[in-house]
């Protein structure tokens, strides 16, 4: 047995407190995504607590929060309207199950709430906890629909290189993630990819509509070499997230739903990251124009203070269900949990109390992308690129050719070392510095990551380039 950490007076010596929780996380505790060898040589980064768009270490440094968590955090750390909604849920009802013709309070009332905001023909929800979740679902789903349809030959799933749908055997396997299908046997069964719209790294020296196009089309003749009659659905996310805010250009959305209507494919659109404001809308796909017969939500809906996922289900595919379906043998546990359930319906009351969609739309996702588009000047910025509150940057060698530097330079995570450093989280994709904070940022707070950004740039020149 280790000693415990509550043995060491923090007020005393921070470091020694800080010292002792990395030595417990190297000796017991296993890091998703992580070389955990590599880290535990180095040591973690112990985060101890946060308010506002700031997190903080043991010894107090404050770290403006770049990417909210991960792309969770909307309305910012330590509100206390989330907190109370869980204190007063877990006094009340702190955990039934929705399996056996039983509801809840807080399940019910988040259902009518969420479909309330969503697109009209939305008017159901399937709840999980987490977005990995919602992606196992929708492929359960979907295949089950097109079952009690009398089409049990449409299985087939089409996704994108490089989409992230999360972490599961069936997320994961949607996702075109390769290092992750390289461990664990995966894709699984009836999993394909298209191409991505990645214009930057793809499309250099083609018009990006007539690219955004090129990309659609490979859905089509996906669906042509497949069979129609063997396709059950397409799933992409409105901007890839994880994947490196990878922004499609303005025709290829509108292209995607044409094809999958021509041959009667559904679209689900996983909003994980979209949903939720920030790409300005309740829904990243109402950006594009796209209405998806299914949608997968998790991360903002509850701004992650506790976990819970959520598939709403479009009219066409509810109908089919409830008509033919029969019993759906799916669910987890913890669908719906009354404590997520309530945090959920607190969080979107309180954005809709602050009026957040409206404050990003006229002030603050102006605000941040006219500011983000000034680093476009920086000598190794090759593109500076941004839709509501996400932005991207790509990090070049060579800023007129758009080159990038040798894969083993790792520029990005140079820089994003050089972030931390300076007081700020930006993530590396590659060399694509990626940015979601908090909804809840001000004009202020964005001036500070712009200016620490630029200052993590500098660096990075300098220590790269001379
Ligand atoms: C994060 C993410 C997921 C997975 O969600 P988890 O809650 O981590 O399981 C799925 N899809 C997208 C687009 C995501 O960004």
């Amino acid at each position: 047995m280790p000693a415990m950490t509550k043995d060491i007076d923090m007020t005393q010596n921070p470091n020694a407190q800080t010292q002792a929780w990395q030595q417990l996380d190297a000796a017991h505790h296993l890091h998703p995504f992580t070389d955990n060898g590599a880290l535990n040589a180095k040591g973690s980064r112990v985060i101890s607590h946060a308010d506002g768009v700031y997190i903080h270490t043991p010894e107090g440094d404050a770290i403006l929060d770049g990417m909210a968590g991960l792309w969770c955090v909307n309305m910012g750390y330590g509100r206390t309207e989330l907190v109370q909604a869980a204190t007063e849920q877990l006094n009340t009802l702190p955990y039934y199950n929705l399996f056996f013709q039983c509801t809840h309070p807080p399940a019910t009332e988040l259902a009518a709430q969420l479909t309330s905001l969503l697109p009209d023909h939305l008017n159901r929800v399937f709840f999980t906890g987490s977005g990995s979740e919602c992606n196992d679902t929708v492929v359960r789903m979907v295949r089950h629909y097109w079952a009690s349809q009398g089409q049990p030959k449409r299985k087939a799933i089409i996704s994108r290189h490089n989409a992230y749908h999360g972490s599961t055997m069936a997320g994961a396997s949607l996702g075109g993630m390769k290092p992750m299908h390289a461990q664990g046997g995966l894709p699984i069964p009836d999993i394909h990819h298209i191409d991505q719209p990645y214009h930057f790294g793809e499309g250099q020296g083609m018009d990006a509509n007539e690219f955004g196009l090129e990309r659609a089309r490979q859905l089509e003749a996906k669906i042509l070499e497949l069979g129609p009659e063997n396709v059950a659905a397409f799933i992409g996310e409105p901007v890839q997230g994880a994947g490196g805010v990878i922004i499609p250009p303005e025709t290829y959305w509108p292209e995607v739903q044409r094809i999958c209507r021509q041959y009667d494919i559904l679209l689900i659109s996983d909003e994980v990251i979209c949903g939720f404001g920030r790409l300005g809308h309740w829904l990243g796909c109402e950006h594009f124009g796209v209405k998806p017969d299914l949608v997968c939500m998790a991360k903002g809906i509850t701004s992650g203070y506790v976990p819970l996922g959520a598939v709403a289900v479009g009219d066409r595919v509810a109908q089919g269900l409830l008509d033919n379906g029969g019993d759906f043998n799916h669910g987890f546990t913890y669908s719906g949990h009354p404590v997520a359930c309530a945090v959920a319906s607190a969080n979107l009351k309180l954005m809709a109390d602050e009026k957040v969609l409206e404050r990003i739309n006229e002030h603050t996702a102006p605000y941040l992308q006219r500011r983000w588009a000034e680093l476009a000047d920086h000598p190794l910025v090759g593109e500076a690129r941004g839709l509501g509150m996400v932005a991207a940057l790509e990090l070049v060698a060579d800023k007129a050719s758009g080159k990038r530097f040798d894969e083993n330079v790792g520029a990005g995570t140079v820089c994003r070392d050089f972030c931390i450093e300076s007081g700020l989280v930006m993530r590396a994709v590659g060399d694509t510095m990626i940015i979601s904070p908090p909804l809840i940022i001000t004009e202020a707070e964005i001036d500070e990551l712009i200016a620490r950004a630029r200052r993590s740039l500098d660096l990075t020149w300098q220590k790269l380039v001379g």
